[in-house]
């Protein structure tokens, strides 16, 4: 049965799984070329998305997949602040 559904779905950059937006984390580039976790998917700018596991995160990371999807370089020691920040929301689920 096929039923027509609104709900926006998005690509995670580590596993290729499409999964709806609610369910990701965005991986924001802001207009101040910052690179940071958007977990209210309410800011502005270029986003990655990725699911909220940092097994995902790790595979984006390695196939560059975030740095496809924002069109920027991102330092060594970003990812490492990412990485934390999502292993934190991690624990809250
Ligand atoms: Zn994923």
């Amino acid at each position: 049965m096929k039923t027509k559904n609104k709900i926006p779905m998005r690509q995670c950059t580590g596993c290729r799984e499409m999964k709806s937006k609610k369910e990701m984390i965005r991986v924001l580039k802001t207009p101040e070329d910052e690179i940071v976790l958007d977990t209210t998917g309410r800011k502005n700018g270029r986003g990655a998305y990725v699911c909220p596991s940092t097994e995902c995160l790790d595979k984006a990371i390695r196939n560059h997949g975030i740095e496809r999807s924002l069109k920027t370089s991102v330092p060594e020691e970003v990812y490492e602040d990412l990485k934390k920040e999502l292993s934190k929301i991690e624990k809250q689920q």
